[in-house]
């Protein structure tokens, strides 16, 4: 599944978003390192301070991923089941 990518609050770069569930409308950023790649004491790279966190889907994409995935394939009442 191709995840839609929302702007991380914290660095601004475009990070993929997982869909949370029960929340159509709300993703959560996947974890990525810090911009300027910093490391704690113990050498283990930082996340973003924006990883993980709950963000606003763009709905327009996501609304062109399912149609992309075949619409044209499911019955008439297939949303139904949304
Ligand atoms: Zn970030």
């Amino acid at each position: 599944m191709k995840l839609p990518r929302v702007e991380c609050p914290s660095c601004t770069r475009s990070i993929a978003a997982e869909p949370v569930a029960g929340r159509l409308s709300k993703g959560r950023i996947w974890r990525h390192d810090a911009p300027d790649a910093r490391r704690d004491a113990d050498g283990h790279l930082l996340s973003c301070a924006g990883s993980l966190e709950i963000v606003d889907l763009p709905y327009g994409q996501l609304e062109i991923e399912i149609e992309a995935e075949g619409s044209a394939m499911l019955p008439d009442d297939a949303m139904a089941l949304f």
